[in-house]
């Protein structure tokens, strides 16, 4: 095996996973991301300081694999802020309502300094000539027992290959020759990308204003734009922000206009203080990331066909592999699935 190369397409949670787990089973990896940057749907923004989630955010106890891979590269968590009351905005003619949340609900932890710490930190574990970015792989080819790969300028031979792009995108913007198997394109076609028509805000602010009020900064809305929010301050509460999922028919609208309307909703919540200690709005609006989402009217309900059987046969003679988190066997879609495909594939190889 040693002497063997193996290709991985996409630098998100699960390739980066799977190349470090790779070298240190002392396999030669090669990571090939079309963005200029790595990460995939985990995307911390750091605004002066203050590091805001516009990708994946939470993890939970059950998240095993996850937490173990945190515990192996010294990755922190703490619970979501939760303290106080919440709002709930029924109709745009009334006032939200305050309310107390229920306890003992399943805690959600954070990543102290955002959950690309686990990029950062797995990136470190490459080394500059085992990663390309800005390629973007267009066809794979077989070629007696290599697979050779291209992006508009570049080729790659390996000996294998794992694609970690959600499939929906993968059978859609990848040309295969031989081509893959009609039950896979179709299973594809078919396969639910986890989160890929969200719009996520944050608001940065001079201090959480909310608390001095007995608010949690918690909010669902009926209304919107944002249907709900959360209190997004760092574990130190030395930076301060309010994180919301706004409605998905914003999409159309301009940045600006998203804007304006978050800020308004977010006076009608909490007061006059969000233009007082205001700093900035940050937003990511997933259904326009072409590295994410292949633009499909076809309608798919949330997570259909994550994790379908059919992604643990290899491909290709055994040299090509279908992975990423919508391929996961278990939490597909999520972070962990990530870890855990990664995992299960790394063991295969
Ligand atoms: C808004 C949002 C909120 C979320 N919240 C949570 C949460 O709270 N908790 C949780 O557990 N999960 C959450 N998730 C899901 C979580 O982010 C994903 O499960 C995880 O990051 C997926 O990792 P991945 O590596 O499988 O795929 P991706 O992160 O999608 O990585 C695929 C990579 O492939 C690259 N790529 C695409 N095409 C090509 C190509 N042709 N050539 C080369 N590279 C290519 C992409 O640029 C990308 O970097 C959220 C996701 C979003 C978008």
């Amino acid at each position: 095996m040693q002497d063997k190369t193996i290709g991985i397409i996409g630098g998100g949670l699960c390739g980066l996973t799977l190349a470090y787990k790779l070298k240190l089973k002392g396999v030669s990896v090669k990571l090939i991301e079309a963005n200029s940057r790595l990460g995939g749907r985990i995307f911390t923004k750091d605004i002066e300081g203050t590091k805001v989630e516009l990708g994946a955010t939470w993890l939970w106890d059950y998240n095993t694999s996850l937490i173990e891979l945190a515990e192996e590269l010294g990755i922190q968590f703490f619970p979501q802020e939760m303290k106080g009351d919440a709002l709930f905005e029924s109709m745009s003619a009334h006032n939200p309502q305050r309310f107390q949340l229920p306890p003992n609900q399943q805690i959600s932890y954070r990543v102290v300094n955002g959950t690309s710490q686990f990029i950062e930190k797995l990136t470190n574990q490459l080394a500059a000539e085992e990663i390309a970015l800005n390629t973007q792989i267009r066809s794979v080819k077989e070629e007696g027992n290599k697979l050779v790969l291209n992006s508009s300028d570049k080729e790659f031979v390996v000996d294998q290959l794992i694609s970690t792009i959600p499939p929906q995108l993968l059978v859609n913007s990848v040309e295969f020759s031989p081509s893959l198997p009609s039950e896979i394109v179709r299973l594809g076609n078919t396969t639910h990308t986890w989160m890929q028509d969200s719009i996520k805000c944050a608001v940065t602010f001079t201090s959480a204003f909310w608390k001095q009020q007995g608010l949690s900064g918690v909010g669902f809305s009926h209304v919107g734009p944002f249907m709900e929010l959360y209190d997004h301050s760092n574990k130190a509460n030395t930076t301060f922000a309010l994180m919301g999922f706004l409605n998905g028919g914003l999409a159309q609208e301009s940045f600006e206009k998203r804007k304006e309307k978050v800020l308004g909703q977010l006076i009608k919540f909490f007061g006059d203080e969000v233009k007082d200690e205001f700093i900035s709005y940050e937003e990511k609006v997933w259904g326009q990331e072409p590295l994410t989402l292949f633009p499909s009217n076809r309608f798919l309900s949330a997570h259909q066909n994550n994790g379908h059987s059919m992604y643990q046969e290899p491909l290709f003679n055994g040299k090509f592999i279908i992975g990423g988190t919508e391929t996961a066997s278990s939490y597909a879609g999520y972070m962990e699935g990530a870890v855990h495909r990664a995992l299960e594939i790394a063991k295969e190889l």
